[in-house]
């Protein structure tokens, strides 16, 4: 019997606790499969993906740099890759591919069910405007917040993705060394990928408080920089994106295999063990 293929794509993605998160749920729920970690370059992107699905794969995961680039590439979206206009979890089936995102699903699970967050009436900033905010924002702003922010290097990048979501909801773009402060954020999100050069994207200080729960979307199984910063700057506590990586996880597995899995036992599990 062959077993179903699956696996992550990114540049880099050695550091990538998917496959670890994926045999466990695949343990859990008594489902055969098999999930590979492969590194590709952006010019190899298309043909890995044809590649992987010429020789039977089932389903991928896509991660940093790639969730746009393979927007391109697929047949069907789902409404939320749609608005997002980023994808990070293919499905191959009867010779088409399916894309979806499960970033926001998964980071509002995180958020307001394991963290016991109310987003409604926050005030949010978000850093970084690449793939991950692509898929992001629509879900935090279906949850009404007062304002969401979205702070990047490159400015147009964010001023992009506030026209595209200008009509979801309150949202704004500046650059780092304009965040406004005239109010602290209930939530700060770092969604860069400054984590990679050792790096804290420069915000003000003034924009967190002891009122303020800082998110990394990145982790480590040591604090990251960005939440060894919160916390030396006073925040009422600093999150690693661990839960968001599982929640995700768990999201595409129940695309694939139409099991939901039960993230609990296998968060406790991956953020101590990874
Ligand atoms: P992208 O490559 O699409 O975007 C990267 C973003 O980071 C851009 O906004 C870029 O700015 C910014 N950036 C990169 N380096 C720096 C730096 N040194 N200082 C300031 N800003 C910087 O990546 P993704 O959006 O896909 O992913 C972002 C991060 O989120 C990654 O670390 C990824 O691992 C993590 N992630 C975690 C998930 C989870 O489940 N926990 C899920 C998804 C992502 P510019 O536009 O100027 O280049």
């Amino acid at each position: 019997m062959t077993v179903d293929r699956y696996g992550v794509m990114g540049y880099p993605v050695a550091h990538s606790r998917s496959p670890v998160i994926h045999r466990l749920f695949a343990q859990q729920t008594g489902q055969e499969l098999q999930y590979e970690l492969l590194r590709v370059a952006p010019e190899k992107l298309e043909e890995a993906i044809r590649q992987f699905q010429r020789t039977g794969g089932k389903g991928l995961n896509i991660t940093v740099p790639h969730k746009r680039a393979v927007f391109r590439l697929v047949d069907h979206l789902s409404e939320r890759a749609s608005t997002a206009g980023a994808v990070n979890t293919l499905s191959f089936r009867d010779n088409e591919i399916y894309g979806d995102n499960t970033d926001g699903i998964g980071l509002l699970r995180d958020l307001v069910v394991n963290l016991g967050l109310q987003l409604e009436g926050a005030n949010i900033l978000i850093l970084g405007a690449g793939g991950a905010t692509r898929g992001i924002v629509g879900p935090l702003l279906e949850m009404q917040p007062r304002n969401l922010c979205i702070a990047n290097r490159t400015l147009q990048r964010a001023d992009d993705l506030v026209e595209r979501f200008a009509s979801h909801g309150p949202v704004s773009a500046c650059s780092f060394d304009a965040v406004p402060v005239a109010e602290p954020y209930g939530l700060v999100i770092n969604a860069t990928s400054a984590i990679h050069g050792g790096e804290v994207p420069p915000y003000p200080e003034a924009a967190i408080s002891s009122q303020t729960t800082c998110y990394d979307l990145s982790y480590s199984l040591h604090p990251t920089p960005f939440v060894q910063w919160a916390q030396e700057h006073g925040a009422a506590r600093a999150v690693m994106g661990w839960g968001m990586l599982v929640e995700q996880a768990a999201e595409s597995f129940h695309i694939w295999r139409g099991v939901r899995p039960d993230t609990k036992p296998v968060l406790k599990q991956i953020s101590i063990t990874a």
